[in-house]
């Protein structure tokens, strides 16, 4: 990262400029003129900077630090937020997907849990990055539905961060015989370890997770729409856990007495 990292002697003292490519998460109000933005960018990780003078008619910055825009960004180091000095658009994937609501939807999904699954800013999220640009693409082209599209980066992106769910043995004892789908068990689980009010899904909805998380598009484009429906229904219980979940728990060791 030294190398996108540039001192500049001024009056002031010594700023620190960088540069980097990032996928804009959020934005936000800052007074009368200003916004901070949220990006995941490709090298630093999570970032907010504060985008000046981006709401007024005049402005060079404004319609190119919108969600969804894949941007190229130079910022100077400050002392609480980042200040964006230069943007150039490389990719404004909001134009292709704002037509379109379902993967305008998907999209919004996306940049939300992509923001809310890298907790930290400044750490280097590189696959997630990858994940999120290869999701906006792939929604953007429109090549395969929507719903398959947020679905597979949701379960990518949860594998990143750690939390794959165990699709082809059981989550507790490795079993192959697998009967039935449990959050809490961290995935599929057989008769043994099935804990109470564990979904039963069809087999052929846990071929498709799995068809998803691995990227094999032939198998998840030949589902059918009542796999699709339990496949996403399945998914969504699973990431909205794990985003609960994870959050807590973390809470929950950082309060752990020390022993
Ligand atoms: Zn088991």
């Amino acid at each position: 990262m030294e190398a996108f990292h540039a001192g500049l002697q001024t009056k002031l003292g010594k700023v620190s400029l960088y540069r980097d490519e990032g996928v804009v998460l959020r934005t936000h109000k800052l007074g009368e003129a200003d916004r901070i933005i949220t990006v995941l960018t490709k090298r630093t990780g999570k970032i907010r900077g504060v985008a000046k003078g981006v709401r007024r008619t005049s402005s060079r910055f404004g319609a190119r630090l919108e969600p969804f825009t894949h941007v190229d960004l130079q910022l100077h180091t400050g002392r609480t937020l980042d200040v964006v000095t230069q943007v150039e658009t490389i990719r404004p994937y909001g134009e292709a997907l704002v037509a379109d609501y379902p993967r305008y939807t998907a999209g919004v999904a996306m940049l939300e849990t992509a923001d809310r699954l890298i907790a930290g800013e400044k750490e280097p999220a590189l696959r997630q990055f990858l994940l999120l640009v290869g999701g906006l693409r792939a929604l953007a082209a429109a090549e395969h539905e929507a719903r398959l599209v947020l679905d597979a980066y949701f379960l990518r992106s949860l594998a990143v961060a750690g939390y794959a769910p165990a699709l082809d043995a059981c989550a507790r004892c490795q079993a192959t015989s697998v009967r039935a789908f449990a959050i809490v068990a961290g995935g599929v689980v057989c008769g043994n370890c099935r804990p109470a009010g564990a979904a039963v899904p069809e087999g052929e909805t846990l071929a498709l997770m799995l068809a998803l998380l691995k990227g094999d598009w032939a198998v998840a484009d030949a589902s059918e729409a009542r796999h699709r429906t339990e496949c996403s229904g399945l998914v969504a219980a699973y990431l909205q856990w794990h985003l609960e979940h994870g959050i807590r728990s973390l809470r929950h060791v950082e309060r752990e007495p020390a022993t």
